[in-house]
């Protein structure tokens, strides 16, 4: 996968400076298990590209929407991610681990999925008041706060109260 940016113009030319739009659709999933911008959806960069001494400076502010679970209902939530990314991109690198310009291009692909991922919740919820799950019948406690049970309705549940039981 790769997000290839022309940078032959400001090569070489430190104090040159330019700034573009990416609309990118990533050819696959970005997140994790629980919360994810999907695949064919459209990320927008803001980027802004400076030459330097040794290399091309390039700062980017992202725009996606994940689709996550809640952790706690488990509704399905939309979530908008607004991440920023700067990093260098050398013409010379010293270690595997540096960005380097090849072929006058820069690839920001890795960039742009480390930088999401690591902005992602790794407990998203539907809302911080959300109260998840009754453990015995299973209904959204936010919608009915004063319910309660006599005794478990349902065998399914009863198997998650005892072990609740236990934890305490
Ligand atoms: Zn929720
Ligand atoms: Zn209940």
């Amino acid at each position: 996968m790769t997000l290839l940016v022309a940078v032959h113009d400001l090569m070489k030319r430190p104090g040159q400076m330019r700034e573009i739009q990416i609309d990118h659709a990533p050819e696959m999933g970005i997140g994790t298990s629980v919360v994810e911008v999907p695949a064919k959806s459209t990320v927008k960069i803001s980027l802004r590209l400076e030459s330097v001494h040794e290399g091309v400076l390039a700062t980017g502010e992202v725009f996606a929407a994940a689709e996550a679970q809640c952790s706690r209902c488990l509704d399905p939530i939309n979530l908008d991610v607004e991440v920023d990314f700067q990093e260098l991109f050398a013409y010379s690198s010293s270690s595997d681990e540096d960005l380097v310009v090849l072929s006058e291009h820069i690839d920001l692909e890795q960039v742009l999925i480390d930088s999401i991922v690591l902005n992602l919740p790794f407990q998203p919820v539907c809302s911080k008041t959300c109260l998840g799950l009754c453990p015995e019948c299973g209904i959204r406690l936010t919608q009915d706060l004063e319910h309660g049970h006599e005794k478990p309705v349902d065998p399914r549940f009863s198997a998650l109260q005892d072990f609740a039981n236990k934890e305490e």
